[in-house]
């Protein structure tokens, strides 16, 4: 699947639809002489030039091709036609995460740990390639025929070795160096991991808010609640409480997400889970 460059339409059998997003569709296809199921994601040419965001793609997918862990979807390679660009990309069969979050309603502390690991890890890995991704989400977290977390959708990430300036990503998930344009690192990405533990034990984002600026200013203040039900263990508090943390340089590094005791009794080390 890899080492060819040049693709083309013809080569691949297409299936059902498995979502779509902002620009585009994603299908299920196959790749007709190796049979080798893949998600073909399109996105119109015309939308690209609308937006303006020739850019972004190419260093989504310049970005995502580089990147080898088995917690990042993989990105094969791309082609395109007259009207449409084609991202062939690893197929992950479990699909969403946040599906499976909204069906469970909340998730159990095993499936939380275990997702909260792979994320760290695969976060680390990314830091170490100088790449922060800015835009984890449920939405972009998808899961394979094992259940393993894939991180997908680089559209909003960035490699980079200096701080960043620029705003973006979805309000609930930012830190507060973001919301206040202030320049952000790496960190940003540590404050999420906080962010989306919260969400999965409790099943909604700490700062939700009814209004936008109602959630900026949770956000601002950290103003973080714990309800009691469900029920959710002190250490799992414990480590959302050192990720949610103001100052970007006091938050927990994903070393210390990995060693942290809730993930160590927790947490599935082969990074599968039911
Ligand atoms: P957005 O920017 O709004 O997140 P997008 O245009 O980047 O959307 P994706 O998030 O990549 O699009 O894909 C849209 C949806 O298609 C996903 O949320 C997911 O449900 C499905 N999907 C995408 N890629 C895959 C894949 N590799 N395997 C299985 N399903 C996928
Ligand atoms: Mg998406």
């Amino acid at each position: 699947m890899t080492s060819k460059r040049e693709w083309s339409l013809g080569e691949f059998e297409i299936g059902k639809p498995l979502g779509r997003g902002k620009f585009g569709r994603v299908y299920l296809a196959r790749e007709v002489k190796s049979k080798f199921i893949v998600a073909l994601k399109l996105i119109y040419k015309a939308q690209i030039e609308k937006y303006q965001l020739h850019h972004q793609l190419r260093r989504e997918m310049e970005i995502q091709t580089s990147l080898r862990h088995p917690n990042i979807l993989r990105l094969y390679g791309w082609f395109h036609d007259n009207d449409r660009v084609f991202l062939i990309l690893e197929y992950a069969h479990g699909g969403e995460l946040y599906k499976k979050l909204k069906k469970q309603g909340y998730l159990t502390e095993n499936q939380a740990a275990t997702y909260i690991a792979s994320l760290a890890q695969a976060l680390a890995y990314c830091h170490e390639k100088h790449v922060i991704h800015r835009d984890i989400k449920p939405e972009n977290l998808l899961l394979d025929h094992e259940g393993r977390l894939k991180i997908a959708d680089f559209g909003w990430s960035v490699q980079s070795r200096s701080k960043r300036h620029t705003m973006c990503g979805t309000l609930d998930y930012l830190a507060p160096e973001m919301v206040e344009h202030k320049a952000h690192d790496y960190a940003v990405d540590n404050w999420t991991l906080g962010v989306l533990c919260y969400e999965f034990l409790y099943g909604v984002p700490p700062f939700e808010a009814e209004s936008q600026s109602d959630t900026f200013r949770r956000i601002m203040k950290v103003d973080l609640n714990f309800p009691p039900v469900p029920q959710v263990s002190s250490e799992a508090k414990d480590l959302i409480c050192q990720l949610l943390v103001r100052d970007p340089s006091k938050r927990l590094s994903l070393q210390k997400i990995m060693d942290h005791p809730w993930i160590i009794e927790n947490a599935n080390p082969k990074g599968i889970c039911s």
